[in-house]
């Protein structure tokens, strides 16, 4: 098993010495690869394991895999330019590199803060990157103008850590941090890894309310090029939170058919918990309130369809999320605000003017303004103190270039963003 690593996309290598490619090379041998074995005794891996002796793995260990720290915090640069996208750096790592969430939601669809909560983190192993393909697709498909994506935005937070070991990919590790430890099976150490600690206080902040976690997916590759969920079984678990996860899996697999294994190709827990991983300490902690699951995207030279695995996957959990909601008798509708503040412009899409109509409960400071799709500020509509009653604004796109606008408003912490389309 865990045969092969992918070496296609390399997108650009640092410059690196041979000397730095050896030291790297030997200590990842002399230290990494025993820890390795010492784990795989407790609990057989779904990860991909790398070819060390080839030489390709040494020179795609150099580039990254072909994404490392720098692309990350350029894709996260132009991520946050959009209006439904934040950044935070949550913690740091043992070599004290910021670990970064981006957290994508549309905050005027629920003024009550009663969305779902999706988790999300990649890249524990550095030598799957197939995972970073995985979810950068996801963060792509959130940020967009399909109806989908508004859907979503409108419906849960989604805070994603696209690369939860940056060390270990700065470092050329295939699995490990800094410390030469697998932060995916660490999590019932005494003293656990810096890594791990932050991403359990996340998981802490996120349980709480408002807007507790729902779902926390854990994001690697396999070895072959499988795609496959890791199952845990009734007797590691409870019944009933074997069927959520099964059903889980089926709400992903029915959007990506024949593509995904079914919920049985890769079977844990058979009958206690292991208490290593994530997941562990989400079952240990939060039992079947949280749908935690491991997700081993293909690790192979023909992985390829992330678009339509990040597809099936934000579909999956849309699907899940809204059986779950009616099975809890917790209408969506109540988590839905009585009404909007802010109209869709008229007419649209429009060229060159249009009219935005917004209400306003009381008199008070109110921001409105169009961004374009990068997230630029294009233009500032309203801005100051206002009486209550109904406002109209006009946007005049003579001066622009065609396309999909954002027009977002801002009043008494309430935020409430729409999209608008210019033809010339
Ligand atoms: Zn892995």
């Amino acid at each position: 098993m865990c045969r092969f690593v992918q070496f296609t996309v390399c997108e650009r290598k640092p410059t690196a010495d041979l000397m730095n490619t050896l030291v790297r090379y030997l200590i990842f041998i002399v230290i990494a690869v025993p820890a390795v074995f010492a784990q795989e005794a407790q609990q057989p891996d779904p990860c991909g394991f790398p070819d060390t002796t080839s030489m390709e793995f040494k020179l795609a260990a150099l580039g990254n895999w072909g994404y490392g720290y720098d692309t990350l915090k350029y894709d996260l640069s132009q991520w946050k330019m959009s209006p439904f996208a934040v950044v935070d750096s949550v913690g740091a790592t043992v070599q004290n590199r910021a670990m970064y969430v981006i957290t994508i939601q549309d905050t005027s669809a629920d003024p009550l803060n009663k969305r779902q909560r999706v988790w999300m983190h990649a890249r524990t192993h550095p030598g799957e990157v197939q995972g970073t393909w995985v979810v950068n697709e996801m963060i792509k498909m959130l940020l967009s103008n399909t109806e989908l994506a508004k859907t979503l935005r409108q419906r849960y937070v989604f805070n994603i850590m696209p690369m939860y070991n940056p060390d270990g990919v700065e470092i050329g590790n295939a699995r490990e941090n800094a410390n030469m430890i697998d932060i995916e099976s660490n999590w019932n150490n005494v003293s656990p890894q810096k890594e791990v600690l932050v991403l359990r206080s996340q998981f802490q902040k996120y349980t709480s309310k408002p807007n507790p976690m729902k779902i926390m997916l854990n994001i690697h590759s396999a070895y072959d090029c499988t795609r496959y969920f890791v199952y845990h079984m009734p007797a590691g678990t409870t019944p009933t939170f074997a069927a959520l996860e099964r059903r889980f899996i089926d709400d992903v697999r029915m959007n990506f058919p024949n593509a995904i294994k079914p919920y049985n190709y890769f079977v844990s827990w058979t009958s206690v918990p292991a208490t290593q991983y994530p997941e562990s300490w989400c079952w240990s902690n939060f039992k079947d309130k949280i749908m935690a699951l491991t997700y081993e995207d293909g690790n192979c030279a023909s992985a390829e369809k992330f678009d339509s695995t990040a597809n099936a996957i934000l579909k999956g959990i849309d699907l899940f999320l809204q059986d779950t909601t009616a099975v809890t008798s917790v209408s969506l509708a109540s988590n839905l605000p009585e009404r909007y503040l802010l109209e869709q412009n008229y007419p649209n899409p429009f060229n060159p003017t249009t009219t935005i109509a917004y209400e306003l409960p009381n008199a008070g400071i109110v921001s409105l303004k169009v961004y374009d799709v990068l997230g630029r500020e294009a233009a500032i509509l309203a801005e100051g103190e206002q009486s209550s009653g109904r406002h109209t604004a006009q946007f005049n796109g003579a001066s622009f270039s065609s396309g999909i606008y954002f027009y977002q408003l801002r009043f008494g912490g309430r935020i409430e963003t729409k999209s608008m389309q210019f033809i010339k």
